[in-house]
């Protein structure tokens, strides 16, 4: 193994000069994406620890991914995007560092099982995207080996530091960068391993695609923004008002029924309404239907008693 001797450069110096070469990026039209990690906890969120958690697990990486903590901790990873197949990094050391991470799709066998096996499991897409799952439901997505999470040997690291055969830091930073940036934006996960995280969802919650992003709720905005998904809050419904507490935004937004609380463009309302009527309608029908087939069931039981 070589060994280079690089300068001491202090962290906070380190992070000014990150800091600089980013804003020079960024005037030259780079969407620049920093790791921004407060405090220790590297991933908080379901999927953002399943992920750290599941790399962790593994012998090829358990010992080599703890030197890349602190470097995701101290804001080294500059930037970070993840793309179909791909997550791509600069990581700021003794120099920059360009990190490529290449994951294999999920298999499609692995998917299809996945989906059979989470069939009408899965009420909506926010419940999917912030891990508010059963235990079945989260041991099948989550399953080391047939889950949606890579193997180590679906990952291929590179990284254009002297050492990065051996997963270097940088790499390590960025395997946590990942982590983190699933806390924020969990979709990451399935563009990544290149499924369509719908399909996990029980049809009927779904709604029309021309209804997406034609408003915007408290905490599904962003889910609305990336997957064309909305997730309706019956807060008509709700004996108590929407209050600001999150607590409350939070119960309010596990409500998945069929009215939206905000304005929406008239097409969308009238969707809406119509709907409504339909449903009506049909729930008439249907307790009409039901009512005659309790009295036929009643007459024909008087005929043969
Ligand atoms: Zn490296």
């Amino acid at each position: 193994m070589a060994y280079y001797w690089s300068p001491y450069v202090s962290v906070a110096q380190r992070r000014a000069k990150a800091l600089r070469k980013m804003e020079k990026l960024r005037k030259q039209g780079k969407n620049i994406q920093p790791v921004e990690i407060e405090g220790r906890t590297i991933a908080s969120s379901f999927w953002g620890k399943a992920w750290c958690e599941h790399l962790e697990s593994f012998s090829d990486f358990e010992n080599r991914l703890p030197r890349g903590r602190t470097y995701a901790r101290n804001g080294s990873v500059c930037h970070l995007t993840v793309e179909t197949g791909q997550i791509k990094a600069i990581v700021s050391g003794s120099k920059f560092y360009n990190v490529t991470i290449k994951i294999k799709p999920l298999k499609a066998s692995i998917w299809k099982a996945i989906k059979s096996r989470c069939s009408g499991q899965i009420g909506s897409m926010l419940e999917l995207l912030q891990g508010r799952l059963s235990d079945y439901v989260m041991s099948i997505v989550t399953d080391r080996t047939e889950g949606l999470l890579p193997l180590p040997g679906q990952i291929e690291l590179r990284c254009d530091c002297p050492d990065w055969a051996e997963m270097c830091k940088h790499v390590a930073a960025v395997l946590y960068g990942v982590g983190n940036r699933l806390d924020s934006r969990p979709e990451l996960l399935f563009t990544l391993r290149n499924v369509d995280a719908n399909e996990l969802i029980a049809g009927d919650i779904s709604l029309p695609d021309f209804v997406a992003g034609a408003g915007k709720t408290i905490a599904d905005d962003r889910i609305t923004d990336i997957f064309g998904v909305d997730i309706d809050v019956d807060v008509e419904d709700a004996k108590e008002p929407l209050s600001k507490s999150p607590e409350k935004e939070e119960r309010a937004t596990r409500r998945v029924g069929t009215v939206r609380k905000q304005k929406k463009p008239s097409s969308a309302r009238k969707h809406r309404v119509t709907t409504a009527k339909k449903k009506t309608k049909t729930s008439k029908i249907a307790s009409r239907k039901k009512s005659s087939v309790r009295r036929a069931a009643i007459r024909s039981d008087a005929e043969t008693s």
